[in-house]
């Protein structure tokens, strides 16, 4: 800092640190909080069969509701459940909540959740999914699970321990955000993944650039000669829908479709859970 000033310059602080570091904590004190008043809660984003405009399921994505009822996002309250040791508890609440709303759904009609690098090496992971799967009713083959492809070149021994895992127990798994984490095909074959889930980052470029479809069709390819399904994120305009469609990309998620919303709030009275929720009027069953 300050180098031109002359001076001898040996400040660690930053304009805007110390509000930084004011935001950080709070956050942390928010969640847990929210964790124990279960305040933390998945909204859902729906999932589309490209070629018939069919919903096929839906996203679960975190979302906290703070004391003074603001809503906290993932990009910012993820990092921080992390290094406070808070995510275990936030993935299994998300689950939870998910779970109760999926039963609803019709039986074909997937979740999806998204799972942190650092639960990669949870040896508990897998059986407090499956007690809740069992606690709820949902068939493990109706929840998919998301690893990001940065997490899996991170810690390629713990996910390949943690997919197998996961994969004997029938539950199904994507790599998420695809084209950020510079995996190699050695991680893609080795794995048994159902889904890549192409970054929307280059979504977004499809028309613009020719690189960026030239990547988005050459990724498709790929993952179709490995046997993996597709699934393209942040589809904004029709354009996209038609150039997905055209290389054969399975799936699509995105704003067009339908933002992350929640589900509907009203109680399921005649059940005994007081905490089940009706269905999701968030999403719609067919896109058209
Ligand atoms: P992700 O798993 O890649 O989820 C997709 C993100 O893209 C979501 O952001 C979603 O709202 C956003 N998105 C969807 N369609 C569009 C679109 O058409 N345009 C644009 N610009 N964005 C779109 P969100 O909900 O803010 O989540 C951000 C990230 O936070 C997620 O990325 C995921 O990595 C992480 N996250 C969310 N929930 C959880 C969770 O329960 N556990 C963990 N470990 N991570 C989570
Ligand atoms: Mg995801
Ligand atoms: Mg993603
Ligand atoms: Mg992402």
């Amino acid at each position: 800092r300050d180098k031109d000033k002359g001076g001898v310059s040996i400040s660690f602080y930053e304009p805007g640190m110390e509000e930084a570091a004011k935001r950080r904590a709070m956050i942390e004190s928010e969640l847990r909080s929210a964790l124990i008043d279960e305040r933390v809660e998945p909204y859902f984003q729906p999932i589309i069969d490209l070629e018939t405009g069919e919903v096929i399921g839906f996203e679960a994505l975190a979302r906290c509701r703070a004391s003074d009822g603001s809503l906290l996002m993932p990009d910012e309250f993820i990092p921080i459940a992390e290094q406070s040791g808070l995510i275990s508890r936030l993935f299994l609440q998300v689950l939870k909540k998910g779970c109760l709303v999926l039963r609803h759904k019709p039986p074909h009609m997937t979740m999806a959740i998204n799972l942190s690098s650092l639960q990669l090496s949870d040896d508990w992971l897998a059986e407090q999914i499956l007690a809740i799967l069992t606690e709820t009713g949902v068939a493990p083959g109706r929840l998919e699970v998301e690893i990001t492809e940065t997490a899996l070149v991170a810690n390629f021994e713990a996910a390949h321990a943690m997919v197998t895992k996961l994969k004997r127990q029938g539950i199904r798994i994507s790599l998420d955000d695809f084209g950020t984490g510079y995996s190699s095909l050695r991680h893609l074959s080795e794995l048994p993944f159902d889904k890549l889930k192409i970054d929307k980052s280059f979504v977004a470029r499809l028309g613009n650039d020719e690189a960026s479809d030239t990547i988005v069709r050459t990724v498709t390819t790929l993952a179709h000669n490995l046997g993996l399904k597709v699934t393209a994120e942040g589809i904004e305009d029709d354009a996209h829908v038609s150039f997905l469609q055209g290389i054969g990309c399975e799936y699509g998620q995105g704003f067009l479709y339908g933002r992350p919303a929640e589900a509907s709030r009203r109680r399921v009275t005649e059940d005994a859970a007081n905490e089940d929720y009706e269905e999701a009027e968030a999403f719609p069953t067919s896109s058209r």
